[in-house]
Order: C-alpha cells, then sequence, then structure tokens
C-alpha cells in the first residue's frame, strides 16, 4: 500500500524506543522486570503499530498517542512476567482432576519440600557408615510399615513402575492378563502397550467380562510364562454377568507355578473408602496380605501424596529391581522424596491422614460443610449486585477422579450461575480470569462445585465475578 502523507505523519509521531522506555519506567513500577525484557516489548509493539499504520488496519485519521503505546507495552511485559504455570481454581468438584495437577500436597508436605530443596541433605548418604546410601531407603521403612510388605522402591510414577517391574522380570517372556483388565488410562498408558515398551509379552486370557482360574492355569507355560498381572480397572466398571478371579486364588496358583504375581493397583490407597460411605477401593495393605509378590500403585492419586510410582513387595525382587539400569531413568527427585516421606508419615495415624491430606479431607467433606461454602459464595456473588446475574443452589455429585471410584457419584451441593450469556461462554470467560476459575456445564448450567474449592476461595471466585461486571450486566 502506498505511503501516503497521512500515514507518513503518522509514522513521525511515534516516539523513539529509548523514550518510551523512560516513559514506562516513570509511568508504571517495572524496577523488578528484567531491563532486556522492557526493551523487547517496546519495540514488539512499535513494530506492530508501525505495520498497522502502513496496512491501514490502524486508523490514520488518529495521531499516535505514546501514552496508549505505553499502556500496551506495559500490559505486554506483565503478561510476559507472568509464570505459565498457574494457580488455578478449581470449581469442577472432580477431586484428583489430571488436567489441574492431580493431588495436592498437605502443608507439613509442602513445607518440607521447601526445606529440603533449600539446603543440602542426606539424600544418598549413609549417616551410619558415612558411604554412599541409596535414595529409596528413606521411605522405604515407611512403606513397609503402613502396606505390611517386606520391602519397596519408588520412581517417578506408577507408569514407571510397571514398566520396570515387567523390563526386570518378563522381557522376552510371556505375561498373563485378564481380558477384562487390559486397562486404558488416560493420557496414552495403555497395559498392551507398556508390556510391549518392556519387552514382555501379552498372553490375554478370559473374555472382557468374565475370566477364570482355570483361564490362568491354562495360560501357564513352564519355559514361558514369567507372570500373572492383575490390573485394577481404576476408571471403569464391569457390571452385569461378570466373573473375576481373586487375588488370594492367583496368588496360591503362582506359588504353585512359581512364577511372579503382581497387581497394578493404580490409585493406591491405604484408607478405607468405605468408611466415609463409598465404595470400597482396593487398599495396599489388602493386595499385600492376599499374597502378591509385587504391588504397583501412584503417588498422587488417592494417596495425596506428590507424582511417584511406588512398588511395594518381596525383598528378593525389589532387590533386583534396584539392579535394573532402567531405574536410573526413571529416578525419583529429591522434592517429591520429600513430600513422599511427610505424606506416609501422616497415614501412621489415618484420623490425621484424612484431616490433613487435602485429597482425602475434600472427597470424605460433609454435605454440610460444602453447604456452608456454597452459602458464603451465594452471599458474595448476590452482594456484587450484578444485573441478570443469579444464583442458586443445586445439589449434583462431584467424582474422586484420577482413575479412582469412576462410577461413584458423591453427593455435593453447587452453586449454579445464570446470566445473560450461555453457560459455554461465562466458562469460557471465567477460564480467561487471573487466577482462572474452573468450573462445570451440567444440563446446560454453569455450576460451581464447591467441594474442591476451599475456604479461601470463595473470595477469589467472587473477584473474578466482579471483574466481568461490565461483560456480564
Ligand atoms: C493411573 C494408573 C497408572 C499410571 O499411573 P501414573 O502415576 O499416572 O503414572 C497405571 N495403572 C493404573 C491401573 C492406573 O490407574
Amino acid at each position: 500500500m502506498p505511503l501516503n502523507d497521512e500515514k507518513k505523519n503518522r509514522l513521525k509521531e511515534i516516539p523513539g524506543i529509548d523514550k518510551l522506555i523512560l516513559k514506562i519506567n516513570n509511568k508504571y513500577s517495572v524496577k523488578s522486570i528484567p531491563k532486556s525484557l522492557i526493551s523487547r516489548k517496546t519495540k514488539e509493539v512499535v513494530d506492530d503499530l508501525r505495520q498497522d499504520i502502513v496496512s491501514e488496519k490502524y486508523n490514520c485519521k488518529e495521531q499516535v498517542n505514546s501514552d496508549e503505546i505505553a499502556e500496551k507495552v506495559y500490559k505486554k511485559i506483565l503478561k510476559a512476567h507472568e509464570p505459565n504455570f498457574k494457580r488455578v481454581i478449581n470449581a469442577t468438584g472432580v477431586v484428583v482432576h489430571t488436567n489441574l495437577g492431580r493431588s495436592l500436597l498437605a502443608k507439613e508436605a509442602a513445607e518440607f519440600v521447601f526445606e529440603r530443596a533449600t539446603g543440602f541433605s542426606n539424600l544418598e548418604l549413609d549417616l551410619k557408615t558415612g558411604k554412599r546410601g541409596l535414595r529409596y531407603s528413606l521411605v522405604e521403612d515407611l512403606v513397609c510399615e503402613i502396606s505390611g510388605c517386606e520391602a519397596a522402591m519408588v520412581v517417578n510414577n506408577n507408569a514407571a513402575a510397571v514398566l520396570l517391574c515387567l523390563d526386570t522380570f518378563a522381557k522376552g517372556k510371556e505375561v498373563v492378563v485378564s481380558r477384562g483388565e487390559l486397562v486404558e488410562i488416560g493420557g496414552s498408558f495403555r497395559i498392551p502397550e507398556v508390556m510391549e515398551k518392556s519387552g514382555a509379552i501379552l498372553k490375554e486370557v478370559g473374555t472382557t467380562n468374565r475370566t477364570h482360574l482355570k483361564d490362568y492355569e491354562n495360560a501357564y507355560e513352564e519355559t514361558k510364562t514369567a507372570m500373572f498381572l492383575k490390573v485394577h480397572t481404576s476408571n471403569f466398571d464391569i457390571i452385569g454377568f461378570t466373573s473375576k478371579v481373586s487375588l488370594e486364588e492367583l496368588s496360591k496358583l503362582s506359588m504353585k507355578k512359581n512364577i511372579i504375581f503382581m497387581e497394578d493397583l493404580g490409585s493406591g490407597t491405604f484408607i478405607d473408602f468405605s468408611n466415609f460411605g463409598l465404595p470400597k477401593e482396593p487398599t495396599v495393605t489388602e493386595s499385600v496380605k492376599a499374597g502378591t509378590d509385587l504391588v504397583t500403585f501412584s503417588g498422587d492419586k488417592l494417596l495425596g501424596g506428590p507424582q511417584a510410582g511406588i512398588i511395594a513387595g518381596k525383598k528378593g525382587l525389589i532387590e533386583e529391581i534396584r539392579k535394573n539400569p532402567l531405574t536410573r531413568a526413571l529416578r525419583i527427585d529429591k522434592m517429591t522424596l520429600a513430600a513422599l516421606e511427610i505424606t506416609l508419615r501422616l497415614y501412621r495415624d489415618p484420623k490425621q491422614a484424612v484431616k490433613k491430606i487435602p485429597t482425602l479431607k475434600m472427597i470424605s467433606q460433609t454435605l454440610n460443610e460444602i453447604e456452608q461454602k456454597a452459602h458464603e459464595l451465594k452471599e458474595l456473588i448476590d452482594n456484587l449486585k450484578i444485573k441478570n446475574l443469579k444464583t442458586n443452589f443445586v445439589k449434583s455429585s462431584s467424582r474422586a477422579g484420577g482413575g479412582s471410584l469412576p462410577e461413584t457419584n458423591i453427593p455435593t451441593i453447587c452453586l449454579g450461575i445464570e446470566t445473560k450469556l450461555s453457560a459455554s461462554q461465562l466458562e469460557k470467560l471465567m477460564r480467561k480470569n487471573t487466577p482462572p476459575v474452573m468450573g462445570r456445564i451440567e444440563n446446560n448450567k454453569y455450576l460451581l462445585d464447591l467441594r474442591t474449592v476451599s475456604e479461601n476461595e470463595t473470595e477469589i471466585i467472587a473477584k473474578a465475578f466482579k471483574n466481568l461486571k461490565n461483560e456480564l450486566s
């Protein structure tokens, strides 16, 4: 496009970069922001403006305003200076939400992470002998104490735990799994594929709905079979005409055949959820007691700790696993170990664990407690007196999430929000708030489930509505 006089004048009005930077420094508090970032963002804004003037995206009848440019730069600087990894308010009612960071750490565990991360430690030092120690031993005795197993090992996550066990004991050999347990967990963890990666050969037995002991028995071949593997069907239920083989029966059979019996529990827990009126999830302790040789489970699902994979099992087997060079690649970090140790310690007193571990606390929360938060939030939002905005209580159900209690509806109280916008438009606006608020849409209605919202977060949610006052009224 040709440069007419109007455009030339507008281009001339753009202040020099140095002048703009000076203006920004005087007008805004940007002392803590690196100079290189300020200058880069200033150049970007000026370049964009030049382009817009040339291409007439900018209305060339209007004079260039340096205050407006400075403000634009400042907003860009703030955005670039903000971490990408943000706090999000979880009002979805899904307690262990894979997209929102799974389990929250207990305060005690998080504080301990800070201490161990900012100071030196005995991470790999045996203080008795002064020689090199094993990082796993920092939590091994606790896992044994709580689950009743002989020995334990911890790695990066449960997927790594399963891979490591298969790689150590079943490379080039057959692993027998029921067709009803060939599970896919979100995020591409599929039992048949992990098996293939480890070099183990999957031997499927039974049918989708029914598998019997004789299926395992018939699948066994002396020179080929390394393991019977049971996988917890963590994120689905098979109902109707079904039959499964019990852990005890499989344990007996594996002993008779002298092969390993492993269970991938997925979301391992040490707490019996039927105490909270919920269906029972298998506990690690029960799996060990039933005679499994190896049990694997996650640190950040129902356990409520950091991301980790825990292997609880027989001493000889754990020793062999430790010799596998893969352990180095799957190794657990010191911050994780710190969080895991304190989380496990909390389980020594299950009543305390339920109070202090956020995942357990949220799952076991009573309707009364949830209702109280819903009332609080309703009042805060109603007090904003936003035109066209209506709030009301909605009885609904929360989910445990994280591949646990898949079909269980946990009764909850939500605050439903009606505005002139559609539920999905409102969802989008709330998601774009700082901090983002994630609600859920049910029957075309936008709901905030208070089960996963803490007491001090109701004000943040109300503030999000305050920020949207203009858009909503
Ligand atoms: C969740 C799950 C896994 C994967 O655990 P991560 O800790 O996410 O790696 C493996 N197996 C089962 C049965 C699971 O539920």
